[in-house]
């Protein structure tokens, strides 16, 4: 009989040779709960603080991600197997994100005067309580501080349920803002599996939910947050189409597009995913984008030098494999990779599918690896129409010398909450992120992203009559 009161224990597995890791013990429902009322009671005086003390913290906390940089970056490798050079930039991206909120929140949240004769109106917005954030392993630092850092500076408490697989950098972000000087508790991570994050979201203490995920998961967490009226944001999948139009500069289009596939091993929720070309350029493009894919050799992660390392996972691995000989057994022409190199470890070439039409799952579904899908389209109208045949909206790219046309294109023809015109789309704390469709709902980043866990409170006040 197993004893319930021995929570299992996390175990990390390096995808790049499939060895055991670090063990880590579960928190049980009764930890985890105390740590989201420690959130709560820290969330009270924190709330008091002015943006000048938060903000002080807030850069403490970046400093702290500099200095444990290359350690954080190793640790993010061991887990789930990006690229160390990967790892150091994300490392340096999360400080940029500290230092931006740290700035910019105090005017992002400055009260607004509404224009109301006879009264002194305004708009305040006011920390809700604590937030809890659901995250996956892809970008582990990323995902983390770009809700986090707005969501203190907003005055609100954190606490983190991150995925399973990367349980030493959960416990290393809720060290950061420790070290940092932030207030005990104010920011808590809990090592629990999924089934115990609707308990979570029910429980009293937590004011709001924000999940990065899978759709699966977003119905879930969505579904848990209706039930008890909490405000959430989703960030979920994407399956993010470039247009590649007739007037391109082929060669640096599919620059752009093999970057965009590759980054972080194609395990990247607005990875590019599925390149849609006009048939007068597609076989040139097509030559062109093998040659640019090809530069992704795989290698030892932990090596500066590497630009593909393995994936998170054999069964990740497995997965996009079926996905790719499904779409070859359904007409797909695989044009590079395809083949998985036989050695021990989650790994998979750079593999470029050609002819790839509607009922592949190249086409249909969202590949998370380094798999680019061409699909040929007859002129700009039906590329358009494309690339909006998707369940999910959340980046997509247009590639054209044309800059009215591709600005056009962007701005009000593709069905994504973001557009990049002859570059690949990019998080940035100064740009909100987010998606339309199955991609989710709310945003991240800038004055959008700070404001959604806020209560935006109208204040009128007049004198006595
Ligand atoms: P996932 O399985 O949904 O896991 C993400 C997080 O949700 C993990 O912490 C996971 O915990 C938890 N979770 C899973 N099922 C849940 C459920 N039913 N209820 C509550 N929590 C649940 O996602 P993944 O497959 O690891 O990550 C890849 C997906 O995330 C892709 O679809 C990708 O596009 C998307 N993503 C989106 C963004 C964005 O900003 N839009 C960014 C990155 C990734 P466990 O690990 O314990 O299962």
């Amino acid at each position: 009989m197993s004893d319930p009161n021995k929570q299992p224990a996390f175990v990390t597995i390096d995808p790049a040779t499939l060895q055991p890791g670090n063990a880590y013990a579960a928190h049980s429902a009764q930890q985890a709960s105390h740590k989201v009322a420690a959130a709560a009671e820290a969330q009270r005086s924190w709330r008091r603080t002015g943006f000048g003390e938060r903000a002080r913290l807030m850069q403490a906390a970046a400093a702290v991600l500099r200095a444990r940089r290359d350690e954080l970056a190793d640790l993010m490798t061991s887990e789930m197997g990006k690229t160390v050079t990967d790892g150091r930039a994300e490392i340096e991206k999360c400080a940029a994100a500290c230092d931006h909120f740290a700035t910019h929140a105090a005017g992002y949240l400055s009260r607004q005067r509404v224009d109301m004769p006879g009264a002194n109106a305004f708009v305040t917005f006011n920390p809700i309580g604590v937030v809890l954030a659901v995250m996956p392993w892809n970008f582990p630092f990323w995902q983390v501080l770009r809700f986090a850092a707005p969501a203190l500076m907003a005055g609100n408490g954190g606490v983190l349920k991150h995925a399973s697989n990367v349980p030493g950098c959960a416990l290393a972000i809720e060290s950061v803002f420790r070290d940092a000087g932030f207030p005990e508790g104010v920011f808590g991570t809990v090592l629990v599996k999924s089934s115990a994050v609707k308990a979570l979201i029910e429980d009293p203490n937590i004011a709001a939910v924000t999940l990065t995920g899978s759709v699966a998961a977003g119905r879930s967490v969505a579904a848990t947050a209706g039930g008890v009226l909490k405000k959430c944001v989703l960030e979920l999948g994407g399956s993010d189409a470039y247009v590649v139009l007739e007037d391109a500069d082929i060669t640096a289009a599919a620059q752009v597009c093999a970057a965009a596939r590759m980054v972080n091993a194609g395990q990247s929720c607005i990875a590019g995913k599925r390149f849609v070309v006009v048939r007068a350029v597609r076989e040139t493009f097509e030559a062109a984008l093998v040659e640019a894919m090809r530069g992704y050799a795989m290698g030892d992660p932990h090596d500066p030098a590497t630009k593909l390392g393995p994936l998170q996972s054999v069964a990740a691995r497995d997965e996009i494999h079926a996905q790719v000989q499904d779409s070859i057994r359904h007409g797909a022409r695989l044009l590079l990779g395809g083949v998985v190199p036989d050695r021990p470890g989650a790994w998979y070439p750079p593999t470029v599918l050609g002819n790839v039409t509607r009922g592949q799952p190249a086409h249909d579904q969202e590949v998370f690896g380094p798999v680019a899908a061409v699909i040929e389209a007859a002129d700009e109208a039906d590329a358009i129409a494309i690339a909006n045949a998707s369940e999910f909206g959340l980046g997509s790219g247009v590639l054209t010398r044309n800059l009215q046309r591709g600005e056009r294109i962007a701005a009000e023809e593709l069905q994504a909450g973001m557009s990049f015109v002859n570059d690949n789309v990019r998080s940035d704390p100064r740009m909100p992120f987010g998606g339309v469709k199955n991609s989710g709902f709310g945003r991240e980043c800038a004055e959008f992203g700070i404001r959604e866990f806020v209560n935006i409170k109208s204040v009128f006040v007049k004198g006595p009559a």
